[in-house]
C-alpha cells in the first residue's frame, strides 16, 4: 500500500498516511495525526520521485 507524505500547516509537523490507490484517487479528507488539524499539504513521496540509481 503507498505511502503518502503529508504536511500539517498547523503544527509544521510530517506524517505519512497509507492510503491504496483507490482511497487516494477518492480525495479523502486527510487529518494531521499530531493536532487533528486539517489544514495539510501533500508532499511528493519516494514512491513517486525518481532515486538515483547506484552503480
Ligand atoms: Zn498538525
Amino acid at each position: 500500500m503507498p505511502a503518502y507524505e503529508y504536511h500539517c500547516n498547523t503544527c509544521g509537523k510530517d506524517f505519512v498516511v497509507f492510503l491504496s490507490l483507490k482511497e487516494f484517487e477518492a480525495n479523502p479528507k486527510v487529518s494531521c495525526e499530531h493536532c487533528r488539524g486539517d489544514n495539510v499539504t501533500k508532499k511528493l513521496t519516494a514512491f513517486f520521485t525518481k532515486t538515483s540509481k547506484k552503480s
